[in-house]
């Protein structure tokens, strides 16, 4: 694998785009909205004046790694690459009409891969002409930073295309797992439910907010309170996720908190708008509860 497409210049694929090129492989980074792909440059260019800075990189080495990088929103500049990341909106109709189109450009032997955090692998493999090569590459926000990808096989997903997206990650010097193809994965599948019971435990009036955090900080040893976590995530992310548990596994013990509805319906989404569990608008955050 030398040559990557990524769909999407958004949060995830300008993430993605940036360990790719410091890992140097050549990139092909596109979105639709041309003002997104000039924010993308400046956000990838911002990150590695940053490493510079920290002493991570050198100067030649920012220099090569954004000669890597080849922004465009025509799909036709994807045709020659050896992987497709789509990491566009989370919406299955749009993640489709792509995948459709890049069916009909992309070699025969190129691996398609979505960074999607609730849409069924198998479904979205399904609907292209190669399901044996396609597969779910799932890196978490901020990818810079956090160390693990989720590899999730659809049902068609064959042994070859596993391995090489296994060794592309270990190239990227990040950890992959492996997932069966069930709603949230593992990650989000484990760590959803503690959030919205951390909810449930604020809504029951059982702590403040202050106190739940202060409890799993210190009493389980998380480095971040479960509430300030999932300001951190996003309370309209968590709630989506909650709803797929509920929905695909159709169990009452995911049921998302009527609190963190209520949250939402108020537009307080956590540090995206300044306002969640905690009040971000001062200098410090303060609880809301
Ligand atoms: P985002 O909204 O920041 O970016 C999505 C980008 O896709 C936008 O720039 C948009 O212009 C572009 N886009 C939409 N339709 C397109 C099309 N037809 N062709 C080309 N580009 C198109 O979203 P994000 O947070 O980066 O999430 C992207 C994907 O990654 C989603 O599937 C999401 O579920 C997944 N994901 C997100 C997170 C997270 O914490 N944000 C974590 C893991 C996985």
């Amino acid at each position: 694998m030398h040559q990557i497409g990524v769909v999407g210049a958004g949060q995830m694929g300008t993430g993605i785009s940036q360990v790719c090129m410091l890992s140097g492989f050549d990139i092909v980074l596109l979105d639709r909205e041309p003002e997104i792909l000039t924010r993308a440059k400046a956000s990838l260019e911002k990150a590695l004046d940053k490493l510079i800075a920290k002493k991570a990189i050198r100067e030649d080495e920012r220099a090569a790694a954004l000669n890597r990088v080849r922004l465009t929103s025509d799909l036709k500049d994807i045709s020659s690459c050896d992987l497709v990341i789509e990491a566009a909106t989370e919406n299955e109709s749009v993640k489709h009409s792509i995948f459709r189109q890049l069916c009909s450009i992309m070699k025969p032997d190129a691996i398609l891969a979505t960074n999607t955090s609730s849409i069924p692998i198998t479904r979205l493999a399904a609907a292209t002409d190669r399901p044996e090569k396609f597969i779910g590459i799932h890196f978490m926000n901020p990818v810079p930073v956090i160390q693990l990808v989720e590899l999730i096989r659809g049902i068609a997903t064959d042994d070859s295309t596993y391995e090489s997206a296994k060794e592309f990650i270990a190239k990227l010097g990040k950890t992959s797992t492996v997932s069966e193809d069930f709603p949230a994965f593992i990650v989000n599948r484990i760590l959803l439910p503690m959030i919205n019971e951390a909810i449930y435990t604020l809504y029951e009036g059982v702590g403040s907010v202050e106190s739940i955090d202060t409890a799993m900080r210190l009493g389980a040893n998380h480095p971040m309170g479960p509430l300030q976590l999932a300001d951190f995530i996003g309370l309209d992310t968590c709630l989506s996720i909650m709803q797929v548990l509920h929905e695909g596994l159709a169990d009452s013990k995911y049921r998302p908190c009527p609190l963190l509805v209520k949250y939402v319906e108020a537009g307080w989404l956590g540090r995206k708008t300044k306002r969640g569990f905690y009040d971000y608008r001062g200098e410090n955050p303060v609880p809301t509860r």
